[in-house]
């Protein structure tokens, strides 16, 4: 039988999400981080589709810059760059259970 993927590799029906609290790098005040993880979220579609379904579910102030995830302090207005955000989420990640599900439909 022929194998017929979905165009560009992106099948993702169901999203763990890491919720998790970081100090803000300039005002020191904890902000939320919501986290999709999933490894497989790398291009800047895939990445402004779970965003666009993190913002309905008012997680988080997420936005996607650059194909990054960027959130902002909601106390000072910084933005809190990706690097950092995505070491400590991959470490929540594994120490603690998915705080919530999201649903994607399949794009294809
Ligand atoms: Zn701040």
């Amino acid at each position: 039988m022929r194998y017929s993927g979905p165009p560009g590799g992106f099948r993702v029906r169901e999203i763990p999400i890491i919720r998790f609290s970081y100090p803000c790098y300039r005002c020191g005040k904890n902000v939320y981080i919501t986290w999709p993880f999933n490894e497989e979220l790398t291009s800047p579609e895939s990445l402004s589709l779970v965003g666009e379904v993190l913002r309905k579910k008012e997680y988080s102030s997420l936005q996607v810059v650059n194909s990054q995830y960027t959130f902002i302090c909601r106390n000072c207005g910084t933005q809190q760059g990706n690097f950092y955000l995505k070491t400590e989420a991959m470490h929540e990640a594994s120490i603690r259970e998915p705080y919530d599900y999201i649903e994607m439909g399949k794009q294809e």
